[in-house]
């Protein structure tokens, strides 16, 4: 069973993967199936894509914007990727983490990097590898809103992300959609029922053991 709100401290989920390896369409329908998790919304200085939704996807900021978020110290993490940067604002994390919700981050493993040292013992890092890499570039190619440079470009950057797997503390592979969902939600459950997680255990053990 799962355990109701604040009875428990909140998760910090990360996914990462290549580009195109699915992390965004499990990390909606994860979103989708569970509503103690929410997703932290990045900002971001790379333009949006077709479909995209501001304050949805991502915040879209200008250069200037972003500076100035770093300058008040707005972020958690953020880091350059694929020649834009790339941020987590801090406010909607501590929210979260306050009322007991778990936050799924989209990030890369520099942000991971980041966020480990920031706030180690509530993350969990979760690395989805593609089934190969003709794979990767065919969804990648699927996906059919970047250029042929960009495609190639992010096929380049996807061996450098891939090389960071063991820094995280579960690695899946994407072979099917459902079934990674499957075993995200697995791993989201277990981490939920950690001893060090389930504050609101202290006080129902007490009358467990002096039988009240
Ligand atoms: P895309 O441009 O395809 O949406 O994202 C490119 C990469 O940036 C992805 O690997 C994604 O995980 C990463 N990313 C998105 N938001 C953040 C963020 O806030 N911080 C960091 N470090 N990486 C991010």
């Amino acid at each position: 069973m799962d355990q109701p709100l604040r009875t428990r401290r909140g998760l910090l989920i990360v996914l990462s993967s290549p580009s195109g390896a699915g992390k965004s369409t499990i990390s909606r329908l994860l979103l989708q199936a569970d509503p103690e998790v929410t997703m932290s919304i990045s900002a971001t200085t790379r333009p949006k894509r077709p479909g995209e939704v501001d304050d949805v996807d991502y915040h879209f900021v200008s250069e200037a914007k972003f500076d100035a978020m770093i300058d008040d110290g707005d972020f958690v993490e953020w880091a350059p990727v694929f020649d834009h940067r790339y941020g987590t604002p801090k406010a909607p994390v501590k929210a979260a983490l306050k009322s007991g919700r778990d936050i799924l981050f989209d990030i890369d493993w520099q942000g991971t990097q980041q966020l480990h040292a920031a706030m180690g013992e509530d993350l969990v890092r979760i690395f989805i590898l593609p089934p190969s890499m003709d794979e990767l570039e065919r969804r990648l190619r699927a996906r059919a809103t970047d250029s042929e440079e960009v495609v190639a470009y992010r096929m380049a950057r996807a061996a450098n992300e891939i090389s960071h797997w063991a820094e995280y503390d579960y690695v899946l592979i994407n072979r099917d959609m459902d079934a990674c969902l499957v075993q995200v939600r697995a791993i989201v459950a277990a981490e939920r029922m950690k001893r060090q997680r389930q504050i609101g255990l202290v006080p129902f053990v007490r009358d467990l053991v002096t039988g009240r």
